[in-house]
């Protein structure tokens, strides 16, 4: 069984062509703004107590490892902002001088400054002909901050290595060509299938202008979708907890908020909450939103059909409300959209039959991008509480299905 991360990849960070040096030096970097951070590989050891590695250059010169290792190092931190750089990707971008780490740094979100900057801050003049390892390429057009290129040039860094090339067709390869022209040496396409997996979404986004969707469902043994997650999946560090920080919205079933407090809400410190776009097919008045607070109710929108709207019960006053004549999948796409949402999960809990004429929608319009199935261990026999089988999907194959193992969770993960 391959354990991989939905959420945090399981990284090697120790470098193959290094040696290992259990030094009592302990040298502090910043990355970015945010943290200290010490910039050697920093391991537990069996009992879980943190020591401290220093790691020396190995006699061999081969690039291609240890370029591996830093672009993973790279997707490890650019994780740190998982959940909160939307329209943008998550990168991060760390900076080697003579084998050593001399800088780190991240794109925390959207309108502060590109990861290579917070880097490049970080070493200082340390950066002077030293190797820039990024995980995206470098941008090369003015946004709403300068161009990363310019920085990297600025700051004279001797070469640099970029994980993947810029997925929008317009300004792909040109931030490559610029270094290159400045005479700075660029590697390209180091550790690219990580550097994707990283920003899936927002690669779907970048290709085809609709947010990346993705199913997630639970099922018992004999296969019957159920209504409910597996034990501590909710709880901090579970696979549930994880998946909502890392989207940006998720569209639930009114069923699932009528029984209180069980609006989806991740658990992980500090996560960015997904709005949670709510399904509402029978009349508002029906909702019946629990009392919340006013966090939580300000990241709740309600879909309704015209011909459905009642007198709005109270327990939605002052939530947003999309109201169509008929709610479809591309009118929440859009909704997606307009906020620059790049993912959006849709959860199969609650009411299932409430979210079965969307998932047809998706179905046949080619709108589904990825699928998770949570395992349960159990036989579903009784086929009550929303126990059904899933027939909106029928016809659907999923490709590359792999299962990951998350505490206790199994889940499946393929892609439509
Ligand atoms: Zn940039």
């Amino acid at each position: 069984m391959q354990i991989f991360g939905l959420l945090a990849p399981n990284y090697n960070l120790t470098p193959p062509n290094f040696t290992l040096d259990h030094g009592s030096s302990r040298t502090e970097f910043k990355v970015g703004p945010f943290r200290s951070f010490r910039a050697l590989p920093f391991r537990k050891n069996d009992y879980g107590a943190a020591r401290r590695i220093r790691i020396r250059c190995g006699v061999s010169g081969d690039h291609e490892i240890d370029d591996g290792y830093y672009i993973r190092r790279c997707v490890e931190i650019a994780r740190k902002a998982v959940g909160c750089t939307s329209p943008n990707p998550m990168v991060g971008c760390v900076i080697v001088k003579d084998g050593k780490v001399v800088g780190e740094g991240f794109h925390p979100k959207v309108g502060q400054p590109h990861a290579e900057v917070f880097a490049l801050r970080d070493a200082g003049d340390l950066a002077e002909d030293a190797t820039a390892y990024v995980s995206l390429e470098p941008c090369n057009h003015y946004g709403r901050t300068p161009p990363c290129t310019e920085a990297l040039l600025k700051a004279k860094v001797k070469r640099v290595v970029v994980g993947m090339e810029d997925p929008n067709p317009i300004v792909s390869s040109k931030g490559i060509d610029k270094l290159r022209a400045a005479g700075v040496e660029v590697t390209v396409g180091v550790e690219e299938e990580l550097c994707r997996n990283l920003n899936e979404a927002y690669i779907h986004q970048m290709l085809t202008g609709r947010s990346f969707v993705t199913l997630r469902y639970s099922i018992a043994l004999n296969g019957q979708v159920v209504n409910q997650l597996g034990e501590g999946a909710d709880k901090s560090g579970g696979y549930y907890s994880k998946l909502l920080q890392e989207y940006d919205a998720v569209v639930i079933s009114p069923a699932l908020l009528a029984s209180k407090l069980s609006v989806p809400t991740s658990q992980e410190p500090g996560a960015n909450q997904p709005l949670r776009i709510i399904m509402s097919r029978g009349l508002d008045s029906a909702l019946n939103i629990p009392s919340l607070p006013s966090d939580i109710r300000s990241k709740l929108v309600v879909f309704s059909e015209r011909k459905r709207v009642g007198e709005p019960d109270p327990s939605i006053a002052g939530v947003e409300r999309v109201v169509s004549d008929k709610i479809s999948l591309n009118d929440i796409l859009e909704y997606c959209q307009l906020q620059r949402f790049c993912n959006v999960l849709v959860d199969l809990r609650g009411n299932i039959n409430d979210l079965e004429g969307l998932l047809e929608e998706a179905a046949e319009q080619n709108a589904l991008q990825k699928v998770l199935v949570e395992v349960l261990p159990f036989w579903d026999g009784n086929d009550i509480n929303g126990s059904t089988q899933l027939t909106a999907l029928k016809g659907l194959n999923a490709k590359n299905m792999k299962p990951i193992v998350v505490r206790q969770s199994i889940v499946l993960v393929g892609y439509f």
